[in-house]
């Protein structure tokens, strides 16, 4: 059995807790309630449906639709879930705000991760050095075939080229490195961003892959809170 959660390098021994599930806990309120050490209805997970809105919560958790959360309130956790698509955990280690970000192609294209980190630069003052990005499993170009217009969407929104590649008339691109031109292109440093490296796809024992079980697939999800 595959740890139920694991926390990226970057994240080890900060004030936040931030962890990525894998399909074990899953998305599991309580599982990962007990994991961070909260109460269960101190979980915030958004409503997410591929899009580009980043909310701030405060106080109010109730649920609403966005794909990416943001906050400076402690004592609570945010979350997002994936099975396939990127979870991207967000830290301002100086300000003490954290963020959690559901990025698939279409949030990807839509620049989900730069609205984030524009976010939490107009509204709570970040500077790029401080902040820290980790990037979770999800499915990579060895097994993310796309079209066309979605490699060129992708590229066009996070710059670079790097990650798309062509075989033919197919198209690969990997979704955590496209995210990471966005992190480079608002200036976050290198050093400051963790990329998992590891295919849900690939590793179906570990990870709820859509694509791998053609559309049942369960969940796993990012977590993050200064708890
Ligand atoms: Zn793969």
């Amino acid at each position: 059995m595959p740890a139920v959660r694991f926390i990226p390098p970057l994240f080890n021994g900060l004030r936040a807790k931030g962890f990525f599930t894998t399909k074990a806990a899953g998305i599991d309120r309580n599982a990962v309630a007990k994991i961070a050490g909260v109460r269960t209805a101190d979980v915030y997970m958004p409503v997410q449906q591929h899009t580009d809105k980043v909310l701030c919560i405060d106080f109010d958790l109730d649920p609403k639709i966005a794909d990416g959360v943001i906050t400076k309130r402690q004592g609570i956790l945010i979350g997002v879930q994936v099975a396939d698509c990127v979870p991207i955990l967000l830290y301002d280690k100086k300000k003490q705000v954290t963020g959690a970000v559901h990025a698939g192609w279409r949030g990807t294209s839509g620049g989900i991760l730069k609205i984030a980190l524009m976010t939490m630069m107009e509204k709570f003052c970040s500077s790029a050095p401080d902040i820290l990005i980790a990037i979770g499993p999800s499915i990579k170009s060895c097994c993310y075939e796309v079209g066309h217009e979605v490699a060129a969407a992708v590229e066009k929104t996070s710059g670079g080229t790097d990650y798309s590649a062509r075989k033919g008339e197919k198209y690969f691109i990997d979704l955590p490195s496209a995210n990471k031109h966005q992190a480079f292109s608002l200036g976050i440093p290198p050093e400051n961003i963790w990329l998992s490296g590891e295919c849900t796809s690939c590793r179906p024992e570990k990870y709820s892959s859509y694509r791998f079980e053609k559309g049942a697939a369960g969940r796993q999800g990012g977590f993050i809170g200064i708890v």
